[in-house]
Parts: C-alpha cells; sequence; structure tokens
C-alpha cells in the first residue's frame, strides 16, 4: 500500500491530458491558427477525431462535462446538423488518414440511433479514413436501449464505455444518478450480444457518503461484468467552476484520508484480479491493447486520458471539442449558439488555444511519459529536441519533496516513480510544468 501523506493529498494539480494545459488557453489562437494547423498534416499521418455531443438526457449533480439536457429532436438534429458541416469544413482542409474516431460528451447515445449511425457514415465521408478504424462511445446505460446496441454495431464501433461511477444505491442517490445493477448487466449482455467485444467502466472514489466498503463492493459487482478496462477516476467538488456540483452536499465529501484509502482500496482489489495498472488511474485486462500498449512503452496520455491511439494529431469536432497537434492546441467554441454561428458562417469553430513552443513540447513529452511510465530520462528528450537538458529545468524544489518522502528517485536527470509514489504521479509532473503559478482551478492530487 502506497503511504497517505496528507499535504501531499490534497495538493491541487492539473491532470495534465495537455501540456499546456486548457488553463493555459487563450484568445491569441482562433480560426487562423487552426486553419494553418489543419493544412499542415501530411497525407501519410495517422489522425484520430474526437467527437462532442454536448447532450445528456438526464444530468447528473457530480458532472464536470461539458454538457446539457437533451431537450427535443430537433434540438439533437440541429446540432448534427452543424456537425457533418463542420466535418466538411475540416475535411476540405485537411490530408492525414483517420485510425481512430472517439465520441464523448455529454452521452453520444442521446442523439437518436439513426441520427448517430448517419453520423459516422458523414465522417467517413469527410475524411480519408482507414478501413477498419477504431470507434469508441462514451455511453450512459440508463438510456441504451437493444435497437442502439444493433445500431452501435452498424456503425462500425468497436469499443464502448459506460459511465457507472457507483452502484451503491445510497451514494447513486446523493449524486443524482440512480442506475441499479440489473440495468447495467442487462446493457452489457445486449452490447455483447449485438457484437461490441471491448467494454470498459468509469468508476469513481471521493463520492459523498462513499465508504471503503461502498467501493469495495461495486469493485465486486463490477467484476462480474467483465470489463476489459476500469477507470477509477477521483470525484473533484469544484462548485465555484461547475455549478451543478451545488445540488451535491459538500459536508458529507469522505475527508482526504479516506479518498486515498478508496483510491489505494481500487488499485489493490484490481490489480488483485490480474487487472493491469495503467498509469494513474486506468485498469485492464493485460491482452487488451491499452495494456499491451503500456507494457511496450506505448501508452499515450490526451483529451480521453490514457490511450494507446495510433493518431499523432486529435482533430476534435464539436462544441468545446479540442484539437491537438504538435505545435498547437486549439478548443472549439463552447457554448453552443457561438459554435453553430461559426459553422453556420462557413468559418472553423476555434476561439481559444495555445501554440506550443519547442519548450512546450519537451515538457508535454517528460510529463506525459512520467505518467504513462512512471519514469522519464530529461536529457533523452532534451537531445530528441535538440537542446540542452537545463533548458527545461524542472522544479528542484519539488522533486526534493517528493525523493524525501521515497516517492521518487532521481539519477542525475533520469526520474523515476516509486511503488510508493504511483498515487502521486500527478504532483512529478508537476515539477516539470514550467507554467505552474497562472490561472487554474485544479482537483487534489489524489
Ligand atoms: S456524468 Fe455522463 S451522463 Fe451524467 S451528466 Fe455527465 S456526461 Fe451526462
Amino acid at each position: 500500500m502506497a503511504r497517505f501523506i496528507p499535504a501531499l493529498a490534497r495538493r491541487a494539480v492539473p491532470r495534465y491530458t495537455s501540456y499546456p494545459t486548457a488553463a493555459d488557453f487563450s484568445d491569441a489562437v482562433g480560426p487562423a491558427g487552426q486553419a494553418t494547423a489543419l493544412a499542415a498534416v501530411p497525407a501519410d499521418m495517422p489522425v484520430s477525431l474526437y467527437v462532442h455531443i454536448p447532450y445528456c438526457r438526464a444530468l447528473c449533480w457530480y458532472c464536470g462535462c461539458n454538457t446539457g439536457a437533451a431537450g427535443q429532436p430537433e434540438r439533437q438534429a440541429r446540432y448534427a446538423s452543424t456537425l457533418m458541416r463542420e466535418a466538411q469544413l475540416v475535411g476540405s482542409m485537411m490530408r492525414g488518414e483517420v485510425v481512430s474516431i472517439h465520441f464523448g460528451g455529454g452521452s453520444p447515445n442521446a442523439l437518436p440511433a439513426a441520427l448517430f449511425e448517419q453520423l459516422v457514415g458523414h465522417l467517413r465521408n469527410c475524411f480519408a479514413t482507414s478501413e477498419k478504424p477504431d470507434i469508441a462511445v462514451e455511453l450512459d446505460p440508463r438510456f441504451l436501449e437493444r435497437e442502439y446496441c444493433d445500431a452501435l454495431v452498424r456503425a462500425g464501433v468497436t469499443r464502448v464505455s459506460l459511465g457507472v461511477q457507483t452502484f451503491a444505491p445510497d451514494v447513486q442517490r446523493r449524486i443524482g444518478r440512480i442506475q441499479p445493477f440489473w440495468q447495467v448487466f442487462e446493457v452489457v449482455r445486449d452490447l455483447r450480444y449485438a457484437g461490441i467485444r471491448h467494454i470498459a467502466l468509469d468508476l469513481m472514489y471521493g463520492l459523498p457518503g462513499q465508504t471503503i466498503d461502498d467501493v469495495a463492493e461495486t469493485i465486486e459487482q463490477a467484476m462480474r461484468l467483465q470489463p476489459d478496462r476500469i477507470a477509477m477516476f477521483g470525484y473533484a467538488h469544484l462548485p465555484t467552476v461547475l455549478p451543478r456540483q451545488r445540488a451535491i452536499d459538500a459536508c458529507l465529501l469522505p475527508d482526504e484520508a479516506e479518498r486515498f484509502a478508496q483510491s489505494e482500496l481500487a488499485f489493490s482489489a484490481l490489480t488483485s484480479r490480474g487487472y493491469s495498472s495503467i498509469g494513474f488511474d486506468h485498469f485492464a485486462r493485460p491482452d487488451d491493447s491499452i495494456a499491451i500498449a503500456a507494457a511496450q512503452g506505448q501508452l499515450k496520455r490526451n483529451f480521453q486520458g490514457f490511450t494507446e491511439d495510433a493518431g499523432l494529431a486529435v482533430i476534435g469536432l464539436g462544441a468545446s471539442a479540442i484539437s491537438q497537434f504538435d505545435h498547437l492546441l486549439v478548443q472549439n467554441e463552447k457554448h453552443e449558439a457561438a459554435y453553430r454561428k461559426r459553422i453556420d458562417h462557413g468559418r472553423l469553430a476555434g476561439y481559444r488555444g495555445i501554440v506550443r513552443t519547442q519548450e512546450d513540447r519537451m515538457r508535454g513529452e517528460a510529463i506525459a511519459a512520467l505518467l504513462c511510465n512512471g519514469s522519464v530520462n530529461l536529457v533523452d528528450i532534451a537531445n530528441r529536441g535538440g537542446s540542452a537538458a537545463d533548458s527545461f529545468t524542472p522544479s528542484l524544489p519539488a522533486l526534493g519533496e517528493l525523493e524525501q518522502h521515497g516517492l521518487l528517485t532521481r539519477e542525475a536527470w533520469q526520474l523515476t516513480l516509486t511503488e510508493e509514489g504511483r498515487p502521486y504521479a500527478r504532483l512529478a509532473a508537476a515539477a516539470l510544468d514550467g507554467r505552474r503559478g497562472g490561472a487554474g482551478t485544479f482537483s487534489n492530487a489524489v
């Protein structure tokens, strides 16, 4: 078991799904930069699409996603039509081969099944797509009928992740998401019957009123569903930036020691059942492609979290979607009306972002290596970037603090997290961050 160190566990740090993080974005980047980055994608570059569907049929109080009520079918049809026009515009401006498509949200299954199928077909027409792209979809199992599972298969979907969070009925009531075990069980059965082979579950710790026994019981029940992957996220309570979280009774939130114990319980329960630990919050069966990628040192980190995605750039489509290029991060307009207005005027929807300097790229590579592999050699990265190692100096006091606690070892410029340091990986990443001290509201390190 890793050691609970209160002062470190409670420290607020980014999740580093990108570097620089979205907190560093500004309006200095917009559609012009986005257009230049798209035009620079070479024909032989593998790229991934991220498609954001900002709707849910029922909103959960804990959620930090950019989403809203699905409303009437006309609203969804109008959004899908805008997305299709954006795909046409973006597809006409770039080359590159789409090797994977990820639908996130929100809940992509808030769209009617026929509209979802139409959307996938349209994307395939707008972009040069590999013969069998990996198509992944985030799903809300509360609203997934059997016919929808068939539609997913017809659309070529290869993997899905189901939002579960917890099976404890009391905790479900406190987060505004009622979803009994039998409901998820039937959805998993229907998905497998339809032909979806890869199923992941999203779980959470640190929820209001959640106990360590609840986490253990939820994992027990999750095991009955035999998921290929499990993501175990710590709940981040940030009601000042996420107003819907005000419905959550903050007095019921577990304290830092309890959060830490829940996180460690999840780690030992899942690894003892044969799941490989991936990064700091994912678990996968050893024969799952993400576990194989991790074992081969090929794991990557992007806005979807840890991934084995082969894409070298991510093209974001839809309101708030973020595109990731080597030299640029750019986010689409967040609000649906503003996003639609841009597309209606035939313009790209990027409205803020950041140009990644050479130093940013090296720091980003170092942070991703540390989070994905638990170790990094800064000299190797500097050499690859054609720079001296001290061109992106880490924070030595921050590293020293982790060393003192036995969480990290440092030999020259080789940094390695110890077994005890695993839960504190984001703190080690923060020591390589040259931009912190700026704006941003982040979640606890554990
Ligand atoms: S947790 Fe999922 S289903 Fe609930 S509001 Fe957020 S995106 Fe929608």
